[in-house]
């Protein structure tokens, strides 16, 4: 089966285009990082190519060049800024690999020994909870 088409009413589309807030950590002409509104462990973050593509079966090699760069740098950030053991990096394509939003996106999620994670797509986060972690987040950038 083909990668469908991208389609731009998807979220992270609305996203760029500042239809729609999000708690924003970096971002550069090629690249957006922002927080995760459903976190599995504080500090998950997303990281997001300008430049459209579905996910990463139709992306241009390109256009991961210049996002893993910053996926790398945003894991750094917050591991120092959580304190944390490890980074997790998720990223998922198409619905049957666990895909719901269908813009390229890379999860950056902190990890502690002994600690599990919260669900994929569980609750949502109050949004000065994601405000203060990003604000960590952002000092150790
Ligand atoms: P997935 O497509 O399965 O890799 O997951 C999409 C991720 O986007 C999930 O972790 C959601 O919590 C997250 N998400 C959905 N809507 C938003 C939004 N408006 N802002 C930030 N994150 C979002």
């Amino acid at each position: 089966m083909t990668t469908p088409a991208y389609e731009d009413d998807n979220i992270f589309a609305k996203i760029l285009r500042g239809e729609i807030p999000a708690v924003k950590l970096y971002e550069d002409d090629d690249t957006l990082a922002f927080m995760d509104v459903m976190p599995q462990a504080p500090g998950h973050l997303l990281v997001i190519p300008k430049s459209p593509s579905r996910n990463l079966l139709d992306a241009d090699p390109d256009t991961l060049a210049k996002t893993i760069p910053v996926v790398q740098k945003l894991a750094k950030a917050a591991k120092t800024a959580f304190g944390a053991d490890g980074v997790f990096i998720a990223q998922f394509n198409e619905p049957a690999a666990g895909q719901t939003v269908f813009h390229l996106h890379f999860h950056v999620i902190p990890r502690h020994d002994g600690q599990d994670l919260k669900p994929h797509t569980g609750g949502m986060e109050d949004v000065k909870v994601l405000q203060a972690n990003a604000e960590k987040i952002r000092a150790a950038l």
